[in-house]
């Protein structure tokens, strides 16, 4: 069977390549699968969780992004990703918290810590999964 080439793309730089039997992702519109021989498709992630079929099933945190699909490849670019292996747990827990303290200070810029509480808690989330 076909499989998908993917690459993972941060600001950092590439993040990843490999390849998919499947793509699990959360968009704006719910969840999608996309198998291999998928019609063209951008899809909008939001900060969740993604999971890709590749020699075992991985799971990443995905702090929102794009997705482009096209003749099997497909370029994933986000903000920020994690495999479920890396996730530092502590780490995001200050991070909730930070973000909550931001929450309850009307001088805080909400919409920001809204979006970082929510990367937190998909984080944690995914960590505990
Ligand atoms: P923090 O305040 O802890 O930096 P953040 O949500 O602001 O959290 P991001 O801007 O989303 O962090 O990510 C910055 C970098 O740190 C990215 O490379 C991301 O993968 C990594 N990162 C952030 N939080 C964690 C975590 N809990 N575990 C592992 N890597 C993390």
């Amino acid at each position: 069977m076909n499989k998908i080439k993917v690459k993972i793309l941060t600001p950092l730089g590439l993040y990843k390549e490999t390849e998919a039997a499947i793509i699990n992702v959360v968009s704006e519109d719910g969840e999608r699968g996309i198998l291999p021989n998928h019609m063209p498709i951008v899809v909008i992630l939001t900060i969740s969780k993604m999971e890709i079929e590749e020699e075992k099933r991985e799971i990443y945190a995905v702090a929102g992004g794009m997705l482009y699909f096209k003749d099997n490849e497909c370029t994933i670019l986000c903000n920020a990703i994690e495999n479920k292996t890396d996730i530092d747990l502590s780490r995001a827990q200050r991070a909730k918290e930070r973000a909550e303290t931001h929450l309850n200070d009307p001088a805080s810029d909400l919409k920001r810590a809204e979006i970082a509480l929510k990367r937190a808690m998909n984080r944690i989330s995914i960590y505990h999964s």
